[in-house]
């Protein structure tokens, strides 16, 4: 059997590897190491080995690869629009027709890419006057085939996050920053995202959360129109179009390293803390 990665696949495990260190929050990597996790440990010719004994003034272990890999990523370089202005405020008892209205604005939309791989374009679900309002990145599969957001596994996990809070998944409302699937599941685009996002931000300046939840990397960059690695947004209280943002992993990310859903349950608490919650007593 061949053994050896295609370049096709060493592309798409080094594309992985960049999302799972993104996740984590680390933003710069460097030749060797890079190198070295995908194809073991270089074997220098003799004649590359004398050449590298004489310059080793610059060693190659200290040349970045990807000098900030998000660059390279999801984000380009040339900087965010701005966001829209803030609406005001909608009565409690409309939020659920302004949200409709909404939906009726983006009806069956093709203004982004996204829309011609799509089954079912995913707005958003929960409680029109939630207190708490969850943001992921974009629809999955299974969010793509129920147009509901976050019901794979993912929303599995999502759904013990805030029951472990003390709520039920209905007293919440979770969207996306893109409303329909990325092909292959892969992060969108940052034209995908800017075309879609205004949509997000009328759905928050309606229900007007107490707190906002980003989860993962894509989520609190599109809202924060910032790039920063995600360790630089957790574990603090962000002001946000008249909310507090809190920023914590996405689940899938959670699914792939559960070591990590100690530090969500950290970030969740403080979300906890600013909505006066306590955690549900065990019976
Ligand atoms: S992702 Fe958003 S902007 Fe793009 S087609 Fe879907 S609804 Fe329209």
């Amino acid at each position: 059997m061949d053994t050896q990665l295609s370049a096709q696949d060493a592309q798409q495990a080094l594309r992985e590897r960049m999302r799972f260190y993104r996740d984590l929050g680390i933003s710069s990597f460097y030749r060797r190491p890079v190198d070295e996790a995908l194809w073991g440990a270089p074997q220098p010719a003799p004649a590359a080995q004398a050449e590298a004994t004489r310059t080793q003034a610059t060693p190659p272990s200290a040349q970045p690869l990807i000098p900030d890999f998000q660059d390279h990523d999801m984000a380009p370089r040339k900087p965010f629009p701005a966001p829209p202005p803030i609406a005001p405020p909608t009565p409690a008892d409309q939020h659920a027709s302004a949200l409709q209205i909404i939906r009726s604005e983006i009806g069956d939309c093709t203004r982004c890419a996204l829309a011609q791989g799509r089954n079912q374009l995913v707005f958003g679900d929960g409680d029109p006057n939630a207190r708490l309002f969850f943001v992921g990145e974009g629809p999955g599969a299974d969010e793509d085939a129920s147009g509901i957001p976050f019901v794979g596994k993912g929303g599995q996990l999502l759904n013990n996050m805030i029951g472990a809070m003390g709520l039920r998944r209905d007293q919440v409302y979770i969207a996306n920053v893109v409303k329909c699937r990325p092909p292959a599941n892969r992060t969108p685009e940052p034209d995908e995202a800017h075309t879609c996002s205004p949509y997000l931000f009328r759905q928050i300046d309606i229900v007007r959360p107490e707190v906002i939840v980003a989860l993962g990397q894509t989520a609190v960059t599109y809202l924060m129109g910032e790039k920063r690695p995600l360790s630089a947004w957790r574990g603090a209280v962000h002001p946000f179009r008249g909310s507090k943002l809190i920023v914590t992993y996405h689940p899938a990310f959670l699914l792939r390293d559960p070591n990590q859903k100690k530090f969500a349950w950290a970030d969740l608490q403080i979300a906890m803390r600013e909505l006066g919650l306590k955690p549900p007593q065990k019976a």
